[in-house]
């Protein structure tokens, strides 16, 4: 068996073989040698990805197939971009070779597209806002350098003009299906980069090649960048990490990292930046261009920040529900029945009504612990934790967890013997057949509320001294903690 992410031997003969080819084929000058050896190579790349897909089946085949057919696209539209131009002898642009060219646009990035759908599983608003907001900046770019003066030049026809200018706008289409690609989520393997690589390639031979036609010159290099950037796509289908590529791997999505960050702010200085630089060398800048993409990019950067506002406010929340939270039992925890008790202390006050409080403790827990195990201890809690919750529901007291297996009952409204008479209701109602004995003391309107609790705490220690599985109530006030003499 073959170690599952090694390069393959045909991966490792594209590897050594197609760079030669090309070098081979840009070494040749112009004629039919080099249009052979290009098309067979190019078309080799369409095959190599086809192939790569083939073998390891991918879980969704579809963008790799689209990249193979617009990569065929391209090829085809050389061949037949050359017949016309050599065998025909008639002006090959516009000819149907744009339309083979053009087509291809659209398949790449539909191809891309595909694998972004299968990696990020849909849903991912903050990806496609980086997304737009990087893709416009270099829109305007190429509206400026490219677009912009293509359309303008006087010495072609208007639908030569319109159809010239198609290609820097597939361009700027691919690259922003590039940029998605690389904030969606998943795994960052060779195939992934091999295949951002190949694209990249393209991009920029591509947009090299539009501004040497603006200059009406062609260099014959940049049939090397095409010819690399197909090889490249050929090695990202033919890596064996081609099968993650489509796979969704990343649940909590991409970071916002701080290369994200920078990107972002690149993208968004742009637009000003050009028309700051456009100024400094003299040249008329395009308010229309820099207003409209201006305005889109602070709307897309609000939407962003609004975005990323709602999620720490979410989270925010989330941290203080669990805060207030007993992770065992899901009751309040002692924190915030505390703040509870405080709460209903102040409307006792407003409201001039009585106030409680109870501590409850499981009678000989620990032997129940020690019988059953830690785990069924656990359960008991949540089970009584469960019971007595049900039981006060509706009463307006409150249950929290005040320790390890202490609870305090807050009733609000409720004298000392109405507060005991409720606490008595629960016994019945304690799981497992288990016990527990109970203090209850009445809030006497001035002292402060740690001395209610404490008082509940006494007499719930009376409970326990009388012999547990019982309630007891607490008489009024006495000494505070710091006039009592300690017990021997
Ligand atoms: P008493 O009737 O006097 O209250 O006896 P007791 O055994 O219940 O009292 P004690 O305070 O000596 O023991 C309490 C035990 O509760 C000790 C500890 O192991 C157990 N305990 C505390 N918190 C938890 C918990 O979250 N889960 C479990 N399973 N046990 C706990
Ligand atoms: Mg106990
Ligand atoms: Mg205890």
């Amino acid at each position: 068996m073959r170690a599952p992410n090694l390069p393959t031997p045909t991966l490792r003969v594209h590897c050594v073989l197609t760079p030669l080819l090309i070098a081979l084929c840009v070494s040749l000058p112009n004629g039919p040698a080099r249009t052979v050896l290009y098309t067979v190579t190019g078309f080799a790349c369409a095959g190599l990805i086809a192939l790569g897909t083939r073998r390891y089946h991918p879980r969704d085949p579809t963008g790799w197939r689209l990249v193979a057919a617009g990569v065929a696209a391209w090829i085809l539209g050389d061949l037949v971009y050359s017949y016309t131009e050599v065998v025909l002898g008639a002006e090959p642009f516009p000819s149907l070779a744009d339309v083979f060219y053009l087509a291809a646009y659209p398949l790449l990035t539909l191809g891309l597209w595909s694998f972004v759908r299968s990696r990020s599983g849909g849903g991912d608003r903050e990806g496609v806002i980086d997304t737009a907001i990087i893709a416009i900046g270099f829109a305007l770019l190429s509206w400026i350098f490219l677009m912009q003066p293509t359309l303008a030049d006087g010495t072609a026809s208007v639908p030569a003009r319109v159809l010239a200018a198609l290609y820097p706008v597939g361009d700027v289409l691919l690259l922003a299906l590039l940029v998605r690609l690389f904030t969606s989520s998943g795994a960052r393997t060779a195939s992934f980069r091999l295949l951002g690589a190949g694209v990249l390639l393209m991009l920029v031979t591509d947009s090299a090649y539009q501004v040497q036609s603006l200059n009406g010159v062609y260099s014959g290099i940049l049939d090397a960048g095409w010819l690399a950037s197909y090889a490249c796509v050929a090695a990202a289908a033919l890596h064996p990490s081609m099968r993650r590529l489509t796979e969704v791997e990343s649940t909590t999505g991409v970071e916002f990292s701080r290369g994200r960050l920078l990107a972002l702010m690149f993208a968004s200085l742009l637009s000003p930046g050009t028309m700051l630089l456009q100024l400094a060398l003299g040249l008329s800048p395009e308010p229309w261009a820099v207003g409209l993409s201006s305005v889109v990019l602070f709307v897309l950067v609000v939407l962003r920040m609004s975005g990323l506002l709602t999620r720490v406010q979410e989270q925010s929340e989330q941290l203080a529900a669990l805060a207030r939270t007993d992770a065992l039992t899901g009751l309040p925890n002692r924190r915030s029945g505390d703040a509870e008790l405080h709460r209903m202390q102040q409307s006792a006050l407003a409201g001039g009504h009585p106030l409680s409080a109870a501590m409850l403790d499981l009678d000989r827990f620990k032997s129940f612990n020690d019988t059953f195990g830690h785990p069924a201890g656990d359960q008991l809690l949540l089970q009584a934790a469960t019971a007595w919750g049900g039981a006060l529901d509706g009463t307006g007291a409150v249950l929290a967890r005040w320790g390890g297996e202490e609870f305090l009952v807050l009733l609000p409204g409720r004298d000392l013997a109405e507060a005991a008479a409720v606490v008595e209701g629960l016994r019945p109602r304690t799981p497992l057949a288990q016990t527990f004995s109970a203090g209850v003391a009445q809030w006497d309107r001035t002292e402060p509320l740690a001395d209610l609790v404490a008082r509940a705490d006494a007499a719930l220690y009376e409970a326990k001294h009388a012999g547990r599985d019982r309630v007891v109530t607490a008489a009024g006030p006495g000494p505070r903690p710091a006039d009592l003499t300690p017990l021997r």
